[in-house]
């Protein structure tokens, strides 16, 4: 049985609380069901933190979530869920989901699958979580609102910005798009639970109670429930002394969990360094064991957690924690060679600190431009590696970025958006290091000089490059039109 806690213990601040989800909790209860807040809101909200979203659980079954809501859809095969719309903000409804499966009661489902990823996916990028924050409180009824609102903005005005939208993710250029298909249909010969000889789950909606909803979860600290009509919190497994003592801890039998689902050794790894949390040493000791099963994870699923991993605010703690449990090569495999390199290391702590920065201060990051600089040492050498064997420089480079991204891409489906991106980015480096001479012009108007030029300034300041050629671009880039006359004259 849960410990019920009572608001004077507890302490949530129910501002903090989105009223969009209390409305969903609010018709659903008043239809008769049960609905809480769950996972990561209430874990947030019992640490002080603002939520970056809401997820909402009940005993109603998705088919009878949508008939409550007018701007719900049901989405999701693997792991169905109701997605509740209102103006930007996605409330995500999910039923109890249960352990009697015919499975031993350890094998337990993970509630995440390539398609729950797909609908975070369709969720605004972390970064603008704070102009979500301040829109959900400007929110108009959702009633009011029309139908070209229901697709939450994916865009940013931001000069070196990317944000992931849905029909980008679900967009049929063939790559990604095509396995998932593929997978999907696979799913279909199975039914609503299904397990395959590794114990990983396929497939998993099997309804149930809330006491198992509870124990298939991963952290005790992500599977309190609150609910906003009695400002109770439910606890299972005693998150709330976790939560309050810093601790992360597996619920269940850690070895179990990580082999029913490997990327909960990732997510360790996330809250570890959101939270500056402690993993309790039993959660922490099958990982160096297992970390090899993450080479089995779908590369388009272990790209999504990566993002999570750099746009958590905590991009640098992340890395620093995927090292010590000996993970970063699962996902970034010339992570190890770029920070044993003393340019290497310096140039990635800019970056990954100018992220969390940028990020805390509510700007928005570029993926493309994060993932070019993890693999611009590795690029770099390959590149100095061809040339040196004869290559002319820009089919050398050129063969570096295709050798490089192929290795990467084994890991890691980063989107094609952004690898195009990353290319232009590490093409322009050439064209902005060699004196450009009257290009310089042209070059500016580049689509991606800001983000190439961001990223030059990066490199001289690690010293990979002289700083006088960062400070010409500076000096250009400021100039008016004598001075730039100037600084082209000069380049001769
Ligand atoms: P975030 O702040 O990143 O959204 P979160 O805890 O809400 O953190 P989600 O990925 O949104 O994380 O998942 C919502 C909830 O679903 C989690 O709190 C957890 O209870 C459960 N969950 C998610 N992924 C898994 C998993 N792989 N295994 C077990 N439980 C999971
Ligand atoms: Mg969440």
């Amino acid at each position: 049985a849960p410990v019920s806690v009572p608001q004077e213990s507890h302490g949530i601040d129910a501002r903090l609380i989105s009223r969009n989800a209390v409305r969903v909790t609010d018709t659903l209860q008043q239809a008769g069901y049960r609905a809480f807040i769950v996972g990561g809101a209430v874990r947030d909200l019992l640490l002080g933190v603002a939520p970056k979203d809401f997820d909402v659980a009940t005993d109603a079954t998705p088919e009878q979530v949508v008939k409550l809501f007018r701007r719900a859809r049901l989405i999701g095969r693997r792991f169905q869920i109701v997605h509740v719309q209102f103006g930007p903000e996605l409330i995500e409804v999910s039923t109890f989901r249960g352990l009697s499966n015919g499975l031993p009661s350890a094998e337990l489902p993970a509630p995440e699958s390539v398609d729950a990823i797909d609908a975070a996916a369709a969720r605004v990028a972390p970064a603008e979580i704070e102009a979500l924050a301040a829109a959900r409180d400007a929110e108009a009824d959702p009633a009011d609102s029309d139908d070209d609102a229901q697709e939450p903005a994916g865009t940013s005005t931001d000069t070196i910005t990317d944000t992931i939208t849905d029909t980008e993710r679900d967009g049929g250029d063939g790559g990604e798009g095509r396995g998932r298909r593929r997978r999907r249909r696979r799913d279909d010969t199975i039914g609503p639970h299904a397990v395959d000889a590794s114990g990983r789950v396929l497939r998993d909606n099997v309804w149930g109670e809330q006491h198992e909803d509870a124990r298939r979860r991963d952290l005790t600290i992500n599977a309190m429930y609150y609910d906003p009509a009695t400002q109770t919190v439910l606890d299972y497994h005693d998150g709330l002394a976790d939560a309050k003592r810093g601790v992360l801890r597996m619920i269940g039998e850690p070895l179990t969990r990580y082999r029913e689902d490997p990327v909960r050794m990732l997510r360790v790894v996330r809250f570890g360094a959101k939270l500056d949390f402690d993993v309790d040493p039993a959660t922490r000791a099958p990982i160096a064991e297992l970390r090899g099963l993450l080479s089995d994870v779908p590369a388009a699923r272990l790209f999504d957690e990566s993002l999570k991993l750099l746009l958590s605010g905590h991009a640098r703690a992340s890395i620093d924690r995927l090292r010590t449990e000996g993970l970063d090569a699962a996902l970034l495999p010339t992570l190890a060679e770029t920070l044993a390199d003393p340019v290497g290391e310096r140039f990635l702590t800019l970056v990954l600190t100018r992220t969390d920065e940028r990020i805390a201060s509510g700007r928005t990051v570029s993926p493309s431009f994060l993932f070019a600089a993890l693999l611009w040492l590795p690029v770099l050498r390959a590149w100095h590696g061809y040339v040196a064997a004869g290559e002319l420089p820009v089919p050398a480079l050129h063969r570096a970025m295709d050798q490089v991204l192929d290795e990467q891409l084994r890991k890691l489906a980063i989107h094609r958006r952004f690898t195009g991106d990353m290319k232009e980015i590490w093409g322009l480096q050439q064209r902005l290091e060699k004196r450009p001479g009257r290009s310089a012009l042209k070059l500016l108007e580049h689509q991606k000089f800001r983000a190439a030029y961001d990223f030059l300034l990066l490199r001289a300041e690690a010293g990979e490059i002289d700083a006088a050629v960062a400070q010409w671009w500076t000096d250009f880039i400021e100039g008016d039109l004598g001075a730039r006359e100037a600084l082209l004259a000069n380049t001769g």
